[in-house]
């Protein structure tokens, strides 16, 4: 399936409304030690990837080569994410600090909110799991980001594909065993993905999370 490509001037509008951080986030996040780096897959919405790529003024056949991989989903549908590893290539390793703060995924931009697919219907919910949940003014700033997300014409079949995956967690070490090496960007199948989940993952995350919902969307 081609998914349909959400414009890059709406990308631009959502960075320029909503920044993801505030003082108080940011201090949280730099205590925290960036454990969302570490267990988390950074998926990208259909046209990020034409987005960040015209940010960092290159094409889009560098970009991915330089920082993408994708996952192909059971109908042969491909979800660009950023290179599978343990470290996210755009993460400074000295400092810690995003390399595309401004222009970022959005996935990335509004986390802790995460989504869940329940038949017809896309909860949005705050990851408990994440420090930034545990303050209210944390939480509502990031609520307010949701709305905005809702704005964005994202395609319905996408929330079902990275609902698939999305409140996993992964051994990148095993993952990176699979790299068939020579391509810089490498296509991985959901299934090869999902047999490389970490112990602490799936289930025992999913019963942790807190259920606030938020706001649904008939999908
Ligand atoms: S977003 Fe949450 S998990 Fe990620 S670095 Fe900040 S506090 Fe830690
Ligand atoms: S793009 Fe930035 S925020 Fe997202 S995983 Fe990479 S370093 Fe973290």
């Amino acid at each position: 399936m081609i998914l349909t490509k959400i414009p890059i001037h709406m990308c631009e509008n959502f960075h320029n409304t909503f920044s993801g951080s505030t003082e108080k986030t940011f201090n949280i996040c730099r205590g925290c030690g960036g454990e969302c780096e570490h267990n988390k897959i950074g998926t990208l919405l259909p046209g990020e990837k034409e987005y960040m790529a015209a940010k960092l003024g290159i094409s889009v056949s560098e970009f991915k080569g330089r920082y993408l991989d994708f996952l192909e989903m059971d109908d042969g549908t491909r979800i660009d994410v950023l290179k599978l590893g343990k470290l996210c290539p755009f993460l400074n390793r000295e400092t810690e600090e995003c390399g595309c703060r401004e222009f970022k995924p959005i996935l990335c931009k509004i986390y802790p909110v995460v989504f869940k697919v329940e038949g017809e219907r896309v909860n949005f919910i705050i990851d408990s799991w994440c420090q930034l949940s545990m303050k209210k003014e944390c939480r509502s700033y990031f609520e307010a980001a949701i709305p905005l997300f809702l704005a964005l014409p994202v395609p319905a079949e996408w929330f079902r594909y990275v609902a698939s995956y999305d409140d996993l967690c992964f051994d990148y070490d095993q993952l990176k065993k699979h790299r068939r090496g020579k391509n810089p960007c490498e296509v991985f199948s959901l299934k090869e993905l999902l047999d490389l989940q970490k112990g602490d993952s799936g289930a025992e995350r999913l019963q942790i999370y807190s259920k606030m919902e938020i706001e649904g969307l008939m999908v």
